[in-house]
């Protein structure tokens, strides 16, 4: 998987690595173990997916950019299976992943106790309003796409911090939006065309 993600054009090492140490197989149901390794989505429950693992190191990617590794404190919206917050935790010191739906935060605690990663911290509350208590962040990525970017999120990105996100950027049109924070305000770049599950607001 790893060297296919290169091929594809993945060129961080440190992305390359965090890649290569997160095994994917320990996130989705035992009857789909044999395409974990697979460039695709899979189900994970409750109507939600596991990000394509391309799509996961093309935004860890974004979020490394010119910065040193490990990004200080990160925030992800959408634990969902916890992978990509395993993943994040290769890069970063503290991450702070948010979950809407309780079944899958509380199935994102079961996959990653396992790995005894204790500065990852598995949070079930609606990722609308970021999470105050651990702001500012080096770095916020959200699996979930929508209309707009929460206040908040903006509000909760330190000065030199990134944000990518997917965002509604037209009718139907979804695609990666990337945020920089610098002394002055923020600068936004929309890249390619993504699909991700929508941005919910409320806990269930
Ligand atoms: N990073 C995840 C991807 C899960 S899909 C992984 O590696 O598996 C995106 C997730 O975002 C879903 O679980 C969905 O429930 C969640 N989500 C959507 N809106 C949200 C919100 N407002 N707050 C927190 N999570 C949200």
């Amino acid at each position: 998987m790893v060297h296919k993600l290169a091929q594809q054009g993945v060129s961080s090492p440190e992305v390359l690595r965090a890649m290569g140490l997160t095994q994917r197989h320990l996130f989705v149901d035992s009857a789909l173990v044999n395409q974990a390794y697979e460039d695709t989505s899979l189900p994970i429950g409750f109507g939600q997916t596991i990000s394509k693992p391309n799509v996961v190191a093309r935004m860890c990617e974004l979020l490394v950019h010119e910065s040193s590794v490990p990004l200080g404190r990160v925030l992800e919206i959408g634990t969902g299976c916890g992978y990509q917050a395993a993943v994040l935790s290769c890069l970063a010191t503290e991450v702070y992943s948010l979950e809407r739906i309780r079944g899958l935060h509380e199935r994102a605690r079961v996959n990653l106790r396992a790995l005894r990663l204790p500065h990852v911290h598995l949070i079930f509350a609606d990722g609308m309003q970021g999470y105050a208590a651990g702001a500012p962040y080096a770095a916020i990525i959200a699996a979930a796409g929508g209309e707009a970017l929460p206040q908040a999120w903006l509000d909760q990105l330190a000065v030199g911090g990134r944000l990518v996100a997917p965002m509604q950027t037209g009718p139907g049109v979804q695609a990666l939006v990337v945020v920089d924070r610098t002394a002055s305000g923020f600068t936004r770049s929309i890249l390619e065309p993504v699909m991700f599950v929508p941005l919910k607001s409320g806990v269930v």
